[in-house]
Parts: C-alpha cells; structure tokens; sequence
C-alpha cells in the first residue's frame, strides 16, 4: 500500500484534510493541482472549530497575520416587504468568545495550508485523477498521467462534481437555485469596527465581511442576469452599487482588482463514504454561502475523518474497512443534512413572494432578538454542532491529544 490515505483535490478542504490525517499520525498523500494558479475571488469566514483546529494544526500564526476578527454578526432584513425584521445584532462576547471567527482571502488560506502541507512533507502528486477503482481491493487512484497509486482509503475532496463521489457510486440530491453570487473585496471610507453584516435581500444574502484594515469582502446574491450586469460595470459603477445596496455603512468604496461568480447550488450525497472512499468539502456537500457554513463543514469533514481512522486504526480494524466507513458516514450526516436544510429553509424564505413566510421569518429574528438564551443558541449553534465536535476542533486542550 503506497499511503494510508490519497486525498483528491489540493483545494482549501483537501490540504485541510491532509494536515488532520498527518496530524493523528496516519500517511495521506494529495492528489491535485496545487492552488497559486488563477484567483479564488473569495474569503472566507473561519468560525472557531476551524480556528482551535488550524492552532493545533501549527498554522494560525500564518491565517491569523492576514485575517480579520469577526466580533458582531449583524442580520439586516432588506427584502422590502411591509413589515421589517428587526435588526438582529450578535456580539461575540455574548457567548464567551473573543471573536465569532476570522475572515481571510482563499487565496491567502490556500497558501498557508500548502505551506503547512510542504513543511510537514506530506507527498503532493501534481496531477489529475482519471479513474478511481474501489471494487478490487485495494483502492487504486489511476492518474491522467497513466500513473497508479493505491491507499486504504480514498478521500474525494474534488469538488462539487467529484469524480471520486461517482466512482463510488454514490447519487445525489441537487438543487440549483435562480441565484449567482458576485463576490469582490474593496476599501471603504468607515471602519468595519470587526462587524459582518448579512442584508437579507428578496434575490439572497448581500453580505459584507471585515479584512484586515479598511477594507471588507462581498458576497452578493443576485439573479443570474443581473450577476452579468454587475459583472460587466466598470469599477466606479460597481461601487456605487455597493455602497447603494449597503445603505452606505462602510462610505465611500473602492474595488480591489478582481471579481468572482458563482452559481448557486445545494448538492447532497445519499451516502458520505462506501468502503474504500468518503467524501470530503464539496464533494460532501454544496450550500449556498449564508453563514458562512461551506469550509467550515468541509474542514469538520477532514477532521472527523481524521479520528475516524484514528480510532479503527487504535482498535486493531481495517483502515478503509466497511467498520470505519460507516462510522464516518453516521457522524457526518447530521451535520451536514440539518445545515443544508436550515441554509435552504432561509434562502427560499427569502426568494418567496409568500406573505406568511415573510411575517414567520420577521418573527423567528425577532425572536432571536429579544430572548437571550435562544439569541445565544443560535449563535452557538451557528458556529459548530452542540454533539459531535471532533477533538481537533473542541476548545479544551486536552480533548485534541
Ligand atoms: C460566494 C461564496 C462565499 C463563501 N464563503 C464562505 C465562508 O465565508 N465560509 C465558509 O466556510 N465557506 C464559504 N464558502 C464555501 C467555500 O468556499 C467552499 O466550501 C470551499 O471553497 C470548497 O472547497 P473544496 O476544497 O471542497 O472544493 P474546491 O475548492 O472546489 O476544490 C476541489 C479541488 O479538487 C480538484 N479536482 C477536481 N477534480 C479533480 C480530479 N479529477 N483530480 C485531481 N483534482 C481534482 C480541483 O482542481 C480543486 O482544486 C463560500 C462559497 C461561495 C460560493
């Protein structure tokens, strides 16, 4: 057996999950294009599982330079019905936490967990997979290149159409939304004193997340067509948009080199692993980006996978076995079926023309708003599951031995 573990696909989930497989004493090696080519156009919201699980993983130093804190979360009803949600201001503090979390450019993420991966000598095979074949053992990799690679377990961190995910046979249940996401970072006039507010819009979430300094990162969640508009104005224009959809709560803006797009999509596998292969980030689950849930599920994903075969391994059981798979798939599932549900309950509310559904939201957030151990639940929960928190990711030192 050439590694314990091949993880396929060098993105922010599958370097993750090489450094929590490494971490817990297993072989994985990565098989992908290493990030540094084009631009992600995106950041991301690291919430405090990721952060504890980055800190024993020997990186936070390197996020921590370029990233900025998260210390009030704002949801603001912008969907223009006639009767407005309340505000709904959550600080950090509330709920015993210096910050909620910590936002950092893609780019930046991508390239501090390859220099992780690199420091460690975790084998990085550059290329891509043509083939996966599970049904002889042992799992074998086949590369484009002809080159062939076997492991215990194969790991499908490649992405919402992964390959590994259709070599194991595995179906999904998808669903695309009448929705795009243009995404850009800018400078702007007023500091963001750490809040990130959510303007919950009649076309999706118009969010506005700190960067280090005065400047911030935007998601915007607009109809395909009017993705295309926004995507072709020029900078000038496109700013005035930002500052007109933000009711100008940051000034004046100007853009940073660079756009994303982004089609929106929910995408569920039935089963999150098979003998031989689970899945990993969007391979595992695709969520429209409200709070900030994607990476975060994926870095859990890598995480519990990590112990998982960990622990068979401790109990004498075979690595990719039919034991340790299983254990996988049952203590992901909850996870990511309760988190895809409640991102698509909230982002349908928004895009119906439904009155009840409207008043239900209003008063779920007014709710939220005024009674303080639901206020705090919701924040809590929002961050990482009450049960089932792999030991990477928990707070008390001594559980991540
Ligand atoms: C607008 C937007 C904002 C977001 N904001 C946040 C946020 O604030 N917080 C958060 O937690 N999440 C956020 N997300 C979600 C997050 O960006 C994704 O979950 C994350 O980028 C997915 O990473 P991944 O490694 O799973 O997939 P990818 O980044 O797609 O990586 C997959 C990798 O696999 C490779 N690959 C594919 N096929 C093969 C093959 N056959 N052989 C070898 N390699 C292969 C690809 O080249 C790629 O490198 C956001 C998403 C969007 C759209």
């Amino acid at each position: 057996m050439d590694h314990d573990v091949i993880v396929v696909g060098a993105g922010p989930a599958g370097l993750f999950a090489a450094l929590a497989l490494h971490h817990a004493g297993l072989r994985p090696a990565i098989v992908g294009i290493p990030p540094g080519g084009r631009s992600d156009h995106r950041t991301s919201a690291l919430l405090e599982g990721s952060v504890q699980a980055l800190r024993r993983l020997g990186l936070w130093e390197d996020v921590v330079a370029k990233s900025a804190p998260l210390r009030v979360m704002r949801l603001v009803d912008a969907t223009g019905g006639l009767l407005r949600a309340p505000v709904f201001e959550g600080r950090a503090g509330e709920i015993g936490l210096d910050a909620f979390g910590y936002n950092i450019a893609n780019d930046d993420l991508n390239a501090a967990l390859l220099a992780r991966v690199r420091h460690l000598d975790i084998p990085i095979v550059a290329g891509t997979v043509a083939a996966v074949e599970l049904a002889d053992s042992p799992p074998t990799v086949v590369l484009q290149s002809g080159a062939r690679l076997t492991a215990h377990v194969v790991a499908g961190a490649d992405g919402r159409t992964s390959l590994v995910r259709a070599a194991a046979g595995i179906g999904v249940v998808a669903t695309r939304y009448p929705q795009t996401a243009v995404t850009a970072t800018f400078r702007h006039s007023r500091p963001h004193h750490d809040v990130s507010t959510e303007f919950h819009t009649p076309t999706g979430p118009f969010t506005l997340v700190p960067l280090p300094g005065d400047r911030s990162s935007l998601v915007c969640v607009v109809r395909p067509e009017d993705a295309d508009r926004l995507l072709a104005l020029d900078d000038a224009a496109f700013a005035r948009e930002i500052e007109k959809r933000s009711e100008a709560i940051l000034g004046k803006v100007t853009l940073e080199p660079g756009r994303g797009r982004f089609d929106l999509a929910a995408i569920t596998p039935r089963q999150f692993a098979v003998p031989g292969a689970a899945l990993i980030g969007e391979a595992a689950h695709v969520v429209p980006p409200i709070g900030a849930q994607g990476l975060n599920l994926g870095m859990r994903d890598g995480a519990v996978l990590a112990e998982c075969l960990a622990d068979a391994r401790d109990r004498g059981e075979e690595l990719g076995g039919a034991a340790a798979m299983a254990a996988y798939d049952r203590a992901r599932r909850a996870d990511i079926v309760s988190r895809t549900f409640a991102i698509d309950v909230l982002n349908r509310s928004l895009l119906s023309a439904f009155m009840p559904v409207h008043v239900l939201r209003g008063a779920g957030l007014w709710l939220l708003d005024q009674v303080g151990p639901l206020r705090r639940a919701f924040m809590r929960e929002g961050l990482q599951p009450s049960h089932g928190q792999p030991r990477l990711m928990r707070a008390d030192e001594r559980s991540a031995a």
